[in-house]
Formats: C-alpha cells, structure tokens, sequence
C-alpha cells in the first residue's frame, strides 16, 4: 500500500531521514519507535506531504505522491492524520469538525456529510456529543473526535503521531482502545508512539528509527523480547 524507497530529508545541515526504506501493506498496523529527535514525526509528515524531500520516493497504491506535480490535497484525502494536538477547531461544533473536509473540499451534500458524520461518531462513540464544542469535551474526548474527522474521507492510510502523548494519564486508555478497535477492523496504520505496550499488543510490526534511520523491525514479540542491535537493546532497556 505504502512504499518509501530511500527517503532523505534534511533541516539545514542537520539531515534528520538518512535513506529509509519502509513497505506497508493493506490492513497492517506499523508503529514507529525511537528517541526523542529520531526522525519519526519528520517521516510521517513526510508521508502526508507537510514536509518536501530531499531524495527518495513515495508510492501509495503506486502513485509517486512526493512528485511535486501531484495534487497534494487529492493525496492528502487519502491519507488521514492525527497529530499529538488534536487542532480541532474551536468554533465549529463537534460534527462540524468531523464534516467541514467532506463538505468543503469534497462538496458532499450537507445532509449526506452530517449522517456519514453521525455514523463516524458512533464509531467513536461519541455520537451524543455531535452538537457540543471542542472545549466541552476532555482531552481523551477531543482526540476521539479528530480521529473520527480523520476517518472522514475514508482515508487508505492512517497516520498517528503521538496521539496519546498530551492526554493525561487515566483518558490514554479511551484512545488507545478506540485505535486497536479500528486495528482489528483493518485499518492501515503507521503510528509513532512511546506507548511500548501497546505497540508490543496492537502492531503487526515495529521498527525502530535511530539517527533518521531504521535499525531493527520486526514482529513486536521479536523485536521486544530479543532484540538484535545493541542499539535497539540501548533503547528498549529504558523503558522496562
Ligand atoms: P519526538 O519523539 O520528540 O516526537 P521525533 O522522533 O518525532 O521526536 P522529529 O520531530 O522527526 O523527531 O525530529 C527529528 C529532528 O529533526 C530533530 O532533531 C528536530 O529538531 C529536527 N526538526 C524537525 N522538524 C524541524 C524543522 N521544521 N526545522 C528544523 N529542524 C527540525
Ligand atoms: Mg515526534
């Protein structure tokens, strides 16, 4: 489904992806380890074109989308991300934060936007809180709701940095499950995250990013039980 062939991106002097080679296939769920500064945000934003490249290419079904002659919003509706924030937007109510994409770039119908809207939001259980504003809802709530929004254009790919990293502690569980429900249903998933246990439950694969390139991956139960770079083990025996 996803393809990046020897991405290279560079800030300045500082080249943060140094030739990653990654492969997504459909209904896989990948989640992206490694320090603080490994280049994980930097590569997924690269995947949904927030950041150019330097060398390399990006196919998704295929389609070269880095090529900067390709319609970025078209590929952008194809590839659904939520950030560590949730960016909701403050003055719109909660379904029409779900509906504004699906409405605005997509021109569907008001009617037809708000019940597929009504529909994601059960999804996400969050259905009876269609008509409230963003800072009603908790941190856990708000995330749900970007997630359902992300859905909204029936994305083939979903994007997820971080996205449990500013909730407080006892609203992490409410999204973690809500993503290993949507995991189970078949979802493509690429996700940075620090939640090592849940990486190790939900993800098919996981690869750890040190220095902007991928050192290890594999199936969780390998790469976590028995890793096999000294670098890996550096990173891993932190968090135990
Ligand atoms: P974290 O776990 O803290 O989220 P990360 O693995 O997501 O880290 P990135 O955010 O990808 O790391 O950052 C990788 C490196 O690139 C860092 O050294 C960061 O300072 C640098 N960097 C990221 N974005 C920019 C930018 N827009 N301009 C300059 N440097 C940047
Ligand atoms: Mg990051």
């Amino acid at each position: 489904l996803l393809r990046l062939t020897g991405l290279r991106k560079s800030f300045g002097e500082h080249e943060v992806l140094r030739g990653i080679d990654l492969e997504l296939h459909a209904h896989e769920v990948v989640a992206l380890i490694g320090a603080s500064g490994s280049g994980k945000s930097t590569l997924l934003r690269t995947v949904n074109l927030l950041e150019t490249i330097d060398d390399g290419v990006i196919e998704l079904r295929g389609d070269d989308i880095a090529d900067p002659r390709t319609d970025a919003d078209r590929i952008r509706s194809r590839i659904g991300t939520v950030f560590q924030q949730f960016n909701l937007f403050p003055h719109l109510s909660v379904i029409d934060n779900v509906t504004l994409a699906a409405r605005h770039v997509h021109r569907v119908p008001r009617a037809r936007a708000k019940s597929r809207g009504l529909e994601l939001l059960d999804r996400v259980g969050l259905a009876h809180k269609a008509d409230d504003f963003p800072d009603r809802l908790s941190g856990g709530q708000q995330q749900r709701v970007a997630i359902a929004r992300a859905l909204a254009t029936e994305p083939e790919l979903l994007l997820l940095d971080e996205i449990t990293s500013a909730l407080d502690p006892e609203l992490v569980g409410e999204v973690l499950d809500l993503v290993r429900t949507l995991a189970e249903g078949g979802t493509t998933i690429l996700m940075a995250t620090h939640e090592m246990a849940f990486a190790r439950d939900v993800a098919h694969r996981v690869v750890f990013l040190d220095g902007g390139v991928i050192v290890e991956q594999g199936p969780p139960a390998e790469v976590f039980a028995a890793p096999r770079e000294e670098r890996t083990c550096a990173f891993l025996a932190r968090f135990l």
